[in-house]
């Protein structure tokens, strides 16, 4: 907060002055008599109530200011707030008015100008669009009314947030304004509402605050895209090896196990492969700064943007491997089960085989549930640490124990349930049908290749370099002139350089 905070009243006048000019002055408004801060809206609508309702509750008055307050229904809004008119809600509110009606009206308000001289204006409007024009609609509020101080802010909360209160704390309400003062003022105000106030400095600012309500998981981009992409790849494959491929080959119908069976037969793969690249960037950072023999040279752009996606992945690869233990344990309820088990036992019967135990499936089974029941229950403790109310409880030793130590308990645990499904099939010719592997083969390459990779990583020889590097040690060839032979025994540790956690 900067120093307009401490200096700058919440709203002009203490409530030892307002009880003072109460007795002075009884043509005043209900609020004013009231003592209380009075804040102004314009408008009537949605957000305008739920504010008001807000405001309220936390101790302030407030003006509503309508362009026809009678048409306003009784009990919209709460005891204590005045229904006027726009210029009188204007007169009335001391310090602070909202604008809480659509942009394209601001222009109907311009006979008010006058009276929102010198106020604070907050403009708690949304973009319409991602690509809407260069001016924020704060902006073009700004020009409209230059001598009003405009702030722009509230617009990220809804008005049922507004309504219910920032239970959980993490409410944000982004701030920008070129009036540091103004700025300071709101930023008061929305911690008393309850909400935690995020400055983003100027007003030009707004451009983004504005578009923010309307992006659509912006940091889930990239995850989502390559969960699909590898989603499509291995369903397909499933689709032709096992459906189309026997279809055309030999007439066989297996199309009814497109709903359930490949999915489940694709789930696990694309579990396994985000699981790998989860912790592929962090040996790639690793082994590129063994090369370099320094942390001070940057990382190239995609693996940086690789790292910090590394969450999204994983909760990806939990959710792919979380429906994957649900379809497999509903695969014994479908109807399709029950005649294969039926076929299997008349088989059994006609053959005259008694006892089918098999010793070595029983184990084979048992290993593969008991090694995938683990994983999950690891990778779960891992989504869990990596909600911010929960990681933000750990220090960083906690959480690099979590992340990567556990994680790779996961990684382990997920390639011995793969590793024990496919047993010794993979050495027999018939897992190779039409000349196409096995689909766990193909998922297994990948978290293979990081795991042996961690493993080398931790060999001494490695392990004690990389652990001086990233101390801040830099070999002779990176070392500045005036410093050759001496060691760099500690520097600023970035989060980006840290290539395993
Ligand atoms: P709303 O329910 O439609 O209310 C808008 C108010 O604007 C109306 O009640 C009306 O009040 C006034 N108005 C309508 N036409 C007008 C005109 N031609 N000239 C002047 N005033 C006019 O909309 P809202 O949901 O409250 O949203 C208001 C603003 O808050 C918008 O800028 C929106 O982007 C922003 N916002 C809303 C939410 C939300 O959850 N609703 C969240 C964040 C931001 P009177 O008839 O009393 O004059």
């Amino acid at each position: 907060m900067n120093g307009g905070d401490m200096k700058t009243p919440l709203l002009a006048g203490s409530d030892a002055d307002a009880d003072a000019d109460a007795d002075a002055d009884a043509t005043e408004s209900l609020p004013q008599r009231l003592g209380n801060p009075v804040i102004g809206i314009i408008g009537s609508g949605d957000f305008s109530r739920s504010l008001a309702i807000r405001l309220v509750a936390s101790g302030f008055s407030v003006v509503v200011g309508s362009r026809n307050p009678k048409r306003i229904p009784k009990g919209l809004f709460p005891d204590g707030v005045e229904l006027r008119s726009q210029r009188e809600a204007v007169d009335s509110a001391e310090r602070v008015i909202f604008a809480a009606i659509y942009p394209e009206h601001y222009s109907t308000l311009v006979g008010l100008r006058d009276g929102l001289a010198g106020k604070v204006l907050v403009d708690v409007s949304n973009a319409t669009r991602l690509d809407d024009g260069e001016l924020s609609n704060a902006e073009q509020l700004a020009e409209l009314f230059p001598q009003s101080r405009v702030v722009k802010g509230f617009n990220v909360i809804s008005a049922w947030a507004l309504q219910t209160g920032a239970h959980d704390g993490s409410r944000q309400v982004l701030i920008c304004s070129d009036c540091s003062d103004s700025k300071a003022t709101v930023v008061q105000l929305t911690r008393r509402l309850g909400f935690s106030p995020v400055d983003l400095g100027g007003l030009v600012a707004s451009r983004d605050i504005e578009k923010a309500p309307l992006h659509l998981f912006p940091s889930w981009e990239g995850a989502t895209l390559v969960t699909f992409l590898l989603f499509l790849f291995f369903y397909g494959y499933n689709v032709v090896k096992h459906v189309l491929l026997p279809y055309l080959a030999h007439g066989e119908h297996n199309f009814y196990q497109l709903p359930l069976e490949t999915v489940n037969q694709t789930l696990p793969a694309v579990a396994l492969i985000l699981l790998g690249l989860v912790y592929l960037p962090g040996l790639v950072a690793a082994v590129l700064q063994l090369a370099r023999g320094t942390k001070y040279k940057r990382f190239p752009s995609w693996l940086d943007r690789w790292m910090c996606r590394r969450k999204e992945l994983g909760l990806m690869s939990f959710l792919c491997a979380g429906v994957h233990a649900v379809y497999s344990m509903c695969l014994t309820l479908r109807r399709a089960a029950g005649y294969r088990l039926l076929n299997a036992a008349y088989r059994q019967v006609k053959a005259g085989v008694e006892n089918s135990w098999e010793e070595q499936q029983v184990w084979r089974s048992d290993l593969y549930l008991s090694c995938g029941i683990l994983g999950l229950g690891v990778l779960t403790l891992l989504a869990l640490t990596s909600l911010p109310s929960v990681g933000n409880a750990l220090n960083w030793r906690e959480f690099t124990f979590m992340q990567s130590g556990l994680g790779y308990a996961a990684l382990t645990l997920s390639i011995m349930h793969t590793l024990f499904f496919g047993w010794d099939f993979a050495f027999f010719p018939e897992a190779y049908r039409y000349y196409l592997p096995p689909v766990y083969l193909l998922a297994l390459i990948l978290p293979c290749v990081v795991l042996v990779g961690r493993v080398l990583l931790a060999l001494p020889c490695l392990a004690l370099r990389l652990a001086k590097i990233r101390r801040g040690w830099e070999s002779s060839r990176h070392r500045p002139s005036h410093s050759q032979g001496q060691e760099i025994t500690s520097g600023r540790v970035s989060p980006q350089n840290f290539g395993d956690v």
